[in-house]
């Protein structure tokens, strides 16, 4: 079966490949020409999703689906939460988005560090049919960053019940317990029963 997946982030390609382990040929947005700029407009991630979700199957005219990550974290009242990507300003690096966490955090005094990722992902299977599946991810920001695998956030967050960030675990490991591995698995499992994918 042949998905699109509405996303430039390679970093995000490398995941979900790993992830679906060849089940399902994906496409992404690289593969096409002209695809078109799409302004995340939602105010929550399922909002989010669904657009990118709705604008790929307007563009491709096959199933297709999109996904939004936020960050949220207990003491700044859920921020960063679904403006993660742009938390530092609109060309900001990962670095310089978990940089200003920190200083954001060690600024409140945060003495509850706790914080989790959750993850929506919008199936778009026909005009006006989709269907969303949600993971969740929780764990704490640590003082300071430290690893280089992965990408975004993972320097800074340590998972519950681990106790090194994601950016210093073997992916197989946080492909098994991420956010977008939990959200992943439901929407397998919802193509395995309606496809017998
Ligand atoms: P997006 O809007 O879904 O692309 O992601 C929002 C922000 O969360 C981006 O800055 C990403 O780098 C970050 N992010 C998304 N997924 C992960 C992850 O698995 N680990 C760390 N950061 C992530």
């Amino acid at each position: 079966m042949k998905l699109f997946f509405a996303t430039h982030n390679l970093d995000k390609k490398r995941e979900i490949e790993y992830i679906f382990r060849g089940k399902f040929k994906v496409l992404y947005i690289n593969d096409y020409r002209n695809y078109p700029e799409v302004e995340e407009t939602g105010i929550t991630l399922a909002e989010n999703s669904l657009i990118k979700a709705s604008a790929g199957y307007k563009f491709t005219g096959i199933a297709s689906f999109g996904d939004d990550t936020g960050l949220e974290v207990n003491c700044l009242n859920g921020k960063p939460g679904i403006y993660a990507a742009r938390y530092a300003g609109e060309n900001a690096t990962y670095k310089d988005n978990y940089l200003k966490l920190l200083d954001k955090m060690k600024g409140a005094n945060c003495k509850n560090r706790a914080a989790r990722f959750r993850t929506v992902i919008t199936i778009c299977l026909s005009e006006n049919k989709f269907e969303s599946f949600e993971g969740i991810c929780d764990g704490h920001i640590v003082k300071n960053p430290s690893g280089e695998i992965g990408f975004g956030y993972d320097p800074v967050f340590i998972p519950n019940g681990y106790n090194k960030t994601f950016a210093k675990m073997e992916s197989d490991v946080k492909n098994t317990i991420s956010h977008r591995a939990i959200a992943l698995k439901k929407f397998i499992d919802f193509l395995k029963n309606k496809y017998g994918a």
